[in-house]
């Protein structure tokens, strides 16, 4: 089978790094879980990073900082994958659906704009796989109305927009490091920030709520990473740019093949630095990508779709009668290929060909 992604990681790279740190029995808040955040606040510029187990946790820290509960509302990117709006719903929050450009997957100004009022407590903008494009216009609404901006950059490790890297652009932003991300520790997140008040509040409440001398000053969680996670992520961390750069010739091949086809790739902004956390197209209307996707299977090529209609998920759907529909019609139009270390582009691509010919 073709997966879609595989890390960019084995075991030769690691081994002995594992071997110490097994024999040391420290399996937590090691050498590894120090480096980590240092890495991320090197590489995005962020005066701040914190780790945590998930870009979902990572969220939901983010959230529980800004107080947000009961009678606040916090606007979403509906094109997403369902964490995004959970952990608002988790929260007894009001989740509130923007929907997203055709082009771009990601929230328009005039969809935040529009579901902005005096109850808006936060907005999560989220780079839809991995794609910030039209990051620094939603920043600048929410500056302009004194909203919080979170960037839900689960998929965006590595990416910037201009000069500014994603990490160092919105008030709160999570990264993830799952196994579909383009650095994994199996599971783990990354928040960053530049504000020196709420890194002073994350260091207590990520730490049980104790400050450095075991005084419990306030109250706290645990969601840390372990230190084998935290080797995955260094390692690859050191690689990311290698990774990108490989993956962006992968796209264009993509591109490049797909595109007499009918398919349309994401549209990236002029000026955005794209990851390639996802290669996704929007296919031709007369391919139906459900079936695509079974028959790419049969041929033992794995696919997905792009993402979620957050607003159309059973759950939400049922609570909010709300679906938006350019994300709605991404959750059905949109297709996600495999991209990963000697990924066989073409014979993926003929595949496709073959499919859409027939
Ligand atoms: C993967 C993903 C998440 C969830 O990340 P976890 O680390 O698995 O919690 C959240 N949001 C987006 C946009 C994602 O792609």
């Amino acid at each position: 089978m073709i997966r879609l992604i595989k890390p960019y990681i084995s075991f030769d790279e690691i081994s002995a790094e594992i071997k110490e740190i097994v024999d040391s029995g420290i399996l937590t808040k090691g050498h590894y879980s120090k480096r980590l955040p240092e890495l991320a606040r090197a590489y995005t510029g962020a005066k701040h990073a914190f780790l945590t187990t998930s870009a979902t946790t990572a969220l939901t820290m983010c959230l529980k900082l800004l107080e947000v509960g009961e009678g606040d509302e916090v606007v979403v990117s509906d094109f997403s994958f369902p964490a995004t709006v959970n952990v608002v719903e988790d929260l007894g929050a009001t989740p509130v659906f923007a929907d997203v450009s055709l082009d771009t997957f990601n929230m328009t100004t005039e969809a935040l704009e529009s579901r902005l009022n005096e109850r808006t407590k936060a907005v999560i903008f989220v780079d839809a796989a991995g794609n910030p494009s039209g990051l620094l216009r939603i920043k600048d609404i929410c500056v302009k109305h004194g909203i919080t901006l979170i960037e839900d950059a689960a998929c965006a490790i590595g990416s910037s927009v201009g000069t500014s890297r994603v990490g160092n652009i919105a008030d709160l932003t999570c990264f993830s490091l799952h196994p579909r991300k383009l650095l994994t520790g199996g599971e783990g997140g990354i928040i960053t920030t530049n504000a020196d008040h709420w890194a002073d509040v994350l260091r207590l409440k990520l730490a049980h709520g104790a400050d450095e001398t075991m005084n419990f000053v306030t109250y706290g969680y645990n969601y840390r990473m372990p230190e084998l996670s935290c080797l995955l992520a260094c390692r690859q961390f050191e690689k990311l740019d290698e990774i990108k750069a490989e993956r962006q010739s992968q796209l264009t091949e993509y591109q490049r093949l797909l595109g007499p086809l009918g398919f349309m790739p994401q549209v990236i902004e002029q000026g955005v630095d794209y990851n390639v956390q996802s290669v996704v197209f929007r296919v031709p209307q007369s391919v139906d990508r459900a079936e695509l996707s079974e028959y790419l299977k049969q041929r033992g090529i794995e696919s997905t779709l792009g993402t979620y209609c957050l607003s159309a998920c059973e759950y939400y759907a049922n609570k909010y009668h709300d679906i938006q529909p350019v994300a709605f019609s991404l959750q059905k139009s949109t297709i996600c290929l495999p991209c990963y270390s000697d990924v066989p582009v073409g014979e993926i691509c003929s595949a496709i060909r073959d499919y859409v010919v027939r």
